[in-house]
């Protein structure tokens, strides 16, 4: 390649129901075509105060630590596993796909220990197993676990997991990167010390921001650590001086701008609609698929209880190549679905239905799409 070949970049347009990014809402895209102002600009700091409140409402807080994170999920992962867990401190963390692992890792180099209770990949967390293992760790001061496991498909019960550790004493991590915007996450009533989450999933926002929030027992605990957060960009103790409220508003790094209008849209887009009827809207279409998938013969792999209805995990057809039918389905329809991952590669599809790309029309579309496929290489 020479690069006089090399003009400007313009992406085919695809529909997708992968298991993220999803597709960006139109309105989304408008407001990051803005033009760019200056991060300490009196209108862009008013434009940060309305977004605190906009995540306060998403994530159902009152939290005065709400704030978007200027990088991906993983990073608002990172940002709460940096700043809550010290050397020595024990983690207990229930394992059941991928994003678990990645919990563990965030841990062992936070220099924690952590400790695993483990669940078979497509079911969810098992709340006695928790249980149990917080009787035999008396000294573990923290939980972590993935509200919605995107590897899997699966839902697990957010609400118990949290009481079964505020009663041992434990503060909670909870990545719910995939059930922001998609299902019920209520960090008040729950009662979750840290939380992240992602901009490109149910929130139809491009991807780069990891909303997070934190209780103020969780800012107790960073207040009174020890040691100094190892990560400069993520300790929070200097991040709250950007963020903060009041006037004087600290340098610390300069904010992705125009990213920042696109999730305050998408959370404008959101609130008009109401919480609550975004969940009924990805349950509704959650349910329609699975009639269409149902009556196509194929089944999902997760049961009916765990099962998310944004991200649906379908079990592939003996003898079918998955490989071959999702490249068919990008190549000849535009639409992207995911593949299976670690023990499930290969055994099913990721379809998602997040944020704006759960709607009626997509659900028809990636039916009459793999309908065609299916019955073409049968
Ligand atoms: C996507 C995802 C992440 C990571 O988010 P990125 O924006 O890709 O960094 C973390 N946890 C879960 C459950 C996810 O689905």
């Amino acid at each position: 390649m020479h690069i006089n070949d090399i003009k400007s970049f313009v992406p085919p347009v695809r529909t997708l129901m992968g298991p993220g990014p999803s597709d960006v809402h139109p309105r989304v895209s408008q407001a990051m075509a803005r033009p760019t102002i200056g991060h300490l600009d009196p209108a862009f700091v008013d434009m940060m105060d309305e977004l605190k409140v906009l995540l306060q409402y998403a994530f159902q807080t009152k939290n005065a630590l709400t704030i978007p994170v200027s990088a991906p999920g993983s990073a608002g992962m990172e940002c709460c596993f940096v700043n809550l867990v010290e050397p020595g401190d024990k983690v207990i963390i229930c394992q059941n796909g991928v994003f678990g692992g990645r919990m563990k890792e965030n841990v062992e180099r936070c220099g924690g220990i952590p400790i695993m209770v483990v669940d078979e990949w497509g079911i969810a967390v098992d709340a006695n197993k928790l249980e149990d293992a917080l009787k035999a760790n008396t000294d573990a001061n923290i939980v972590a676990f993935v509200h919605a496991e995107t590897s899997t498909g699966v839902q697990s019960d957010a609400k118990t997991l949290c009481e079964i550790a505020r009663r041992h004493d434990c503060l909670t991590i909870v990545d719910t990167v995939t059930s922001l915007g998609g299902t019920p996450v209520k960090v008040d009533e729950w009662q979750i010390d840290a939380i992240y989450s992602g901009s490109q999933k149910c929130l139809s926002c491009t991807p780069g921001l990891s909303p997070v929030s934190f209780s103020e027992r969780a800012i107790e605990k960073i207040k009174g650590r020890q040691s100094k957060v190892q990560s400069w960009f993520l300790d929070l103790n200097l991040v709250m001086g950007y963020w903060g409220s009041g006037t004087k508003r600290a340098y610390h790094h300069t904010a992705p701008i125009n990213a920042l209008y696109g999730l305050h849209e998408a959370l404008v887009i959101l609130k008009e609609e109401g919480l609550e009827n975004a969940w009924a809207r990805h349950e509704t279409n959650h349910q329609g698929f699975r009639a269409g998938i149902e009556a196509i013969g194929l089944s999902f792999k997760v049961k009916e209880s765990d099962r998310l209805p944004q991200l649906n995990a379908i079990t592939v057809p003996e003898g079918v190549d998955e490989a071959e039918v999702r490249k068919r389905l990008l190549n000849e329809y535009h639409l992207e679905i995911g593949a299976g991952l670690g023990s499930l590669a290969g055994k099913i599809w990721r379809i998602g239905l997040m944020g704006y790309a759960s709607r009626t029309k997509n659900v028809l579309y990636c039916l009459g799409a793999m309908t065609e496929i299916l019955s073409d290489m049968a």
